[in-house]
C-alpha cells in the first residue's frame, strides 16, 4: 500500500506501524521508550505524529499506529512540536535527572513554566523497558510496584532479587540511566547483588555472570554457549572466513 509521509509517497505493508515505515524511509521521529527488540510501548508518546484520513486530522502515537492505505502523515508540524514540548515538560517534572533529559532539553528547551514541581533527583521516567527486557529474557526479577506518585521499578520486597542473573539488560535498555550497574575487579553489582564475572577464553575480558551462562545454556540446550567477547567472536569468524577463502583459492590453484 502507499502512504504519504511529510509529502513523500512511501510503500508500506499491512500490519506495519507508522514509526517503522517512517524509519525505513529515513524520516526522523523521536522516541524514548521504543527499541527494535522491545517495540510498541507507547509510553513516552514522543513519537506522536499527525495523521490525516477521511478528511480529518488527529495526533497518534506512531509506534502503535498501524498503517492504512492512503493516509497522510505529518511528523513535524507546529502542532506536533508543541505537543512534544508539553510532553518534555511533563517528563522533566517526573524525571529531571534522567540521562534522556539532556538531549530533550537541547532539542526542545527552554521549557515553558510548569505548574508541576520537578521530582528532584529522580531519573526514572517509568517507561517499563527494563521490566520488559527482564521478562523477555525469562528472569522476571523486577517489576513496577505501587501506584500514582509512589510508582517505581523494584525487585520483590525491594531486596536483592533471587531471580536476577546479573545480565545487565535492564541497565542497558534504560534510557534514563536510572539503574546502577558497577563492574570492579571481576565483580558486577546490580540491584544490590554481587555477581562474579566469567572471562573471555581468548582475551580475558570479563563478559558474563555464571548465572547468565547457565540461563543461556538452559534456554537452548542444543546450542553451544561460547565464552567469547564480541570482539573475539568477530575475530574468530573473520579468521574462519579467511581460512575458508584460502582453502578455496588453494584448491582452485591446485586443481584448475
Ligand atoms: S540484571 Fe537482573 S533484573 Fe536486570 S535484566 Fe538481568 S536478570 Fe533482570
Ligand atoms: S528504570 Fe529506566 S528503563 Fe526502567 S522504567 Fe525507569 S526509565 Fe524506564
Amino acid at each position: 500500500m502507499k502512504i504519504i509521509i511529510d509529502g513523500r509517497e512511501c510503500s508500506a505493508r499491512r500490519g506495519e506501524y507508522l514509526l517503522d515505515v517512517a524509519r525505513r524511509e529515513g524520516v526522523y521521529i523521536p522516541t524514548l521508550c521504543h527499541l527494535d527488540a522491545l517495540p510498541g510501548q507507547s509510553c513516552c508518546r514522543m513519537c506522536i505524529v499527525e495523521v490525516k484520513e477521511g478528511g480529518r486530522s488527529k495526533p497518534v502515537a506512531s509506534c502503535v499506529y498501524p498503517v492504512k492505505d492512503g493516509i497522510e502523515v505529518i511528523t513535524n508540524s507546529d502542532k506536533i512540536q508543541r505537543i512534544r514540548k508539553t510532553l518534555v515538560k511533563l517528563l522533566y517534572a517526573s524525571s529531571p535527572q534522567g540521562k534522556h533529559m539532556e538531549d530533550l532539553l537541547e532539542r526542545y528547551g527552554p521549557l515553558p513554566e510548569s505548574r508541576f514541581e520537578a521530582d528532584e533527583g529522580e531519573k526514572c521516567m517509568l517507561c517499563g523497558l527494563c521490566v520488559r527486557a527482564c521478562e523477555k529474557l525469562g528472569a522476571g526479577a523486577i517489576s513496577i510496584i505501587n501506584r500514582g506518585t509512589a510508582k517505581e521499578v523494584a525487585p520483590p520486597f525491594k531486596e536483592p532479587p533471587e531471580a536476577c542473573i546479573g545480565c545487565g539488560s535492564c541497565a542497558h535498555v534504560c534510557p534514563s540511566g536510572a539503574i546502577e550497574m558497577k563492574e570492579e575487579g571481576g565483580i558486577r553489582t546490580i540491584w544490590d547483588k554481587d555477581f562474579e564475572l566469567l572471562q573471555c577464553t581468548c582475551c580475558g575480558r570479563y563478559i558474563m555472570t555464571p548465572e547468565q551462562y547457565e540461563h543461556l545454556k538452559a534456554k537452548d540446550p542444543e546450542s553451544e554457549v561460547v565464552l567469547l567477547c564480541e570482539v573475539c567472536k568477530r575475530k574468530k569468524s573473520a579468521d574462519g572466513f579467511r581460512d575458508a577463502f584460502q582453502n578455496i583459492t588453494f584448491k582452485n590453484i591446485a586443481h584448475p
